[in-house]
């Protein structure tokens, strides 16, 4: 497997302050769905910030598709592959109707019109949102809102899609309809997801979870590996999800139920 992006000791401090991230090496791998946990301060939005060069390491280097994200020449290639979902729905919608936001990110790009309108239609279909094209957004919920987002990042055709707590101001149907779409982009079209998130229970989906606190990456594993370790998920301050927290507990009764029986749809 190819790394789609390396970290090498990224380390970053915003202006006088002290440093949020420690000296980060790993490598995030082409296909991967990784979930980053982590409690609230913990690093995970500006880890995020640094891996499309909204950021720049204060110390290290972030290397993405192969171009260090310092290279302010490459720095729209960057842009273009690696897209980001954000927390608030309604910040992220900038035109009138949903298909005139989904082309928003295509319109610098001088791409044909009709070519551009068959992108629009094929992103809109990736998030089963054609019948509202021409609707409003602010008529949309919350996860269609973000369906449109994800739509205008799928267009531009990323290599990569940063969830950044893209599913935290969601109600659980939002979470469920936004957290299906990832899984089918990563399964259907290959590409790589970093969904960050303080719920443990949506880090099931993934096939890699990293956890961060207070600036470093204290755990790396599968799902299966990280969620048995109750006591560093408490320790982190991460809510043990109950299906996890009853898994362990008849465990230590002697009862051989294990987190494998904790079946993913159970959460979404
Ligand atoms: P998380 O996404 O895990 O909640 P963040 O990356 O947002 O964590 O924040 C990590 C730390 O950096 C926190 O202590 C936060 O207060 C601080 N921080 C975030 N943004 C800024 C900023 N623009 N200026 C100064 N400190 C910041």
């Amino acid at each position: 497997m190819q790394p789609i992006i390396q970290l090498r000791n990224l380390s970053f401090q915003y202006k006088n302050a002290e440093r949020v991230l420690n000296n980060l090496t790993t490598n995030l791998f082409e296909g991967q769905f990784i979930t980053i946990l982590g409690p609230n301060g913990s690093g995970k939005s500006t880890l995020a910030k640094c891996l499309n060069g909204i950021l720049h390491p204060t110390d290290g280097v972030v290397i993405v598709d192969q171009i260090d994200t310092k290279n302010e020449d490459l720095i729209w290639h960057i842009r273009q592959h690696v897209g980001v979902v954000f927390q608030n729905p309604d910040n992220q919608i900038v035109a009138s109707t949903v298909e005139e936001d989904v082309a928003f990110g295509l319109e610098n790009q001088g791409i044909e019109s009709s070519a551009m309108a068959k992108r629009v239609e094929d992103a809109l279909q990736k998030v089963n949102l054609e019948e509202y094209k021409h609707t409003e957004p602010h008529h949309l919920s919350g996860g269609q809102k973000q369906k449109v987002a994800i739509a205008g990042i799928i267009a531009m055709k990323p290599k990569v899609i940063i969830f950044d707590e893209a599913t935290s101001m969601l109600d659980p149907i939002g979470r469920a309809e936004v957290l299906k779409v990832a899984k089918q982009l990563n399964e259907e079209e290959g590409i790589t997801i970093l969904h960050i998130t303080h719920f443990v229970q949506e880090a099931l989906l993934a096939d890699r979870i990293l956890i961060m606190d207070r600036g470093y990456i204290i755990a790396d594993g599968s799902p299966k590996e990280i969620l048995s370790k109750k006591d560093l998920l408490e320790e982190t301050g991460l809510d043990v999800p109950i299906a996890v927290d009853l898994a362990h507990r008849l465990k230590e009764k002697g009862y051989s139920f294990h987190t494998d029986l904790v079946r993913e749809e159970e959460f979404i």
